[in-house]
């Protein structure tokens, strides 16, 4: 194996060195992307309508498209050090493997409890949360990941923490409750019977094993209706890729400190937050015509927003009472087949990088499971790391592309965003190895019909 010595094999920062700001690429946009509206009026959501749902200084992150720069406070700082920054590491085992002439390397961001990047804005609204003086917070998780990084994160500021867990996944993910629980937080099977909405859809679906959208619309619901909470999401929201812009700010540190410049950075793609997050300082250059990257989101087939979804108004959630964004979407009435990548189900996507993707900066593919996992085993075997479904999108089109350098004699760099771990996965690798897993793509008549319930907004 031919290692460069110049180059450290993973990079690290220095504590001194880690990003004091979060960037905002909201800032470099021209076209911003469009404002959430309010479902019942259609006019743009205002600081007053939204902060009976969402922590004060979160609701202005949210709306502020301007401002480049918000300082990371110095507690959330603080916390960060417990487990970044995280190492950016050369994947030379990869590269040998493939026999690519390609420059490989990854930003892991599975080195704490909670395995993936989601901790990086859940201490972030924990803190908030807190600094406003809120007993608690409520929220939603579907694989398990969101809700054990706020778990995490509200024990640390001693907050009571409410996750509404689709129901399958709590009778499939027992230890991901577990992990939850141990950090104090109650956890809930969605639809439940605790709220209205919930109680509607388990009259209208009876047996129903649930989804995000649903479990979304009964933590809001408990958030506006119980006197200091609130609600906290884990991605597709434009507070959550600014905190998650320090896995990007963090990588590009490393990178300049070598004087690397990637061509091509990917990331998965679930609503947007790991991704958005990564590209962001990148973005911001290509925005202000500084440098040029080719931008590549990963997408599972059987949720393909990006590739397959329309450019629409749509709802958040099931229960239509969170406000309605404008996003590349598959209709908040399509639930995808069961996949094992349960992080990047959602149907819509986050309105910025949609509107980035509209606007021709990023490009997006769609992988099937079975390749995911063929991928995310290839990565295993030499890499030493055990990849989350989710990341092992980013991972398969990553040797995609250094495959096909092999082709052309390339010696391009390529950055991947590894966001977390598989270990809560296995039952997933289990269906994989024995053959079992299959991979449903929707059809066209399936995307009509769940796209022909978009509400009709002129905008
Ligand atoms: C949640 C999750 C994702 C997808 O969410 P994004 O908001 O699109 O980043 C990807 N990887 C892991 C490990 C996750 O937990």
């Amino acid at each position: 194996m031919k290692i460069d010595n110049n180059i450290p094999y993973k990079i690290y920062l220095d504590e001194k060195e880690m990003p004091k700001a979060w960037y905002n690429l909201r800032a470099d946009m021209k076209n911003k992307p469009a404002p959430l509206l309010n479902p019942a009026t259609l006019e743009p959501m205002t600081f007053d309508d939204l902060i009976p749902v969402f922590c004060d200084d979160l609701v202005k992150q949210e709306l502020d498209d301007t401002t480049p720069y918000f300082e990371i406070p110095e507690e959330i700082r603080d916390f960060y050090k417990m487990y970044r920054p995280a190492p950016l590491v050369r994947a030379y085992c990869l590269e040998e493997k493939l026999g690519t002439p390609a420059k490989i390397y990854y930003k892991f961001e599975g080195n704490n409890t909670s395995g993936s990047h989601k901790l990086n804005s859940a201490i972030a609204q924990a803190y908030y949360a807190k600094k406003q003086g809120l007993k608690g917070v409520t929220t939603e998780t579907g694989a398990g990941q969101w809700g054990t990084a706020l778990s995490m994160a509200c024990s640390y500021f001693d907050l009571d923490c409410k996750v509404y867990m689709v129901k399958c996944s709590y009778e499939q993910k027992p230890f991901r409750r577990e992990v939850m629980r141990t950090y104090g937080a109650s956890v809930t099977p969605s639809p439940s019977m605790d709220t209205k909405i919930g109680q509607k859809i388990n009259a209208e679906h009876p047996g129903t094993t649930g989804s995000l959208g649903c479990a979304i619309s009964e933590a809001v619901e408990v958030a506006t209706s119980t006197p200091g909470y609130r609600y906290v999401l884990g991605s597709v929201l434009n507070q959550v890729l600014l905190h998650q812009s320090i896995i990007g700010l963090e990588t590009k540190a490393a990178l300049d400190k070598y004087n690397i410049k990637p061509d091509v950075i990917i990331g998965c793609a679930g609503g947007g937050s790991n991704l958005g997050g990564l590209i962001a300082p990148f973005m911001g250059e290509k925005l202000r015509g500084e440098a040029d990257y080719e931008i590549i989101a990963v997408e599972p087939a059987s949720c393909p927003s990006f590739t397959r979804g329309k450019y629409a108004y749509d709802f958040c959630d099931t229960g239509m009472v969170c406000p309605l964004a404008k996003m590349k979407t598959l209709g908040a009435d399509f639930i995808p087949a069961p996949n094992h990548a349960g992080g990047l189900r959602y149907h819509g996507m986050s309105s910025t990088l949609s509107q980035l993707y509209e606007d021709g900066y990023m490009k997006a593919v769609s992988v099937t499971q079975t390749d995911v996992f063929a991928a995310a085993e290839q990565f295993a075997r030499v890499e030493g790391i055990l990849p989350a479904p989710e990341s092992s999108h980013a991972i398969k089109v990553a040797i995609d592309e250094a495959l096909k350098c092999k082709e052309t004699g390339e010696e391009k760099t390529i950055v991947f965003g590894l966001t977390g771990t598989g270990y809560f996965d296995m039952y997933a690798y289990e269906k994989f190895h024995d053959g079992l897993m299959s991979d449903y793509i929707p059809t066209d008549e399936e995307l009509e019909k769940s796209l022909a319930k978009l509400p009709k907004v002129e905008k």
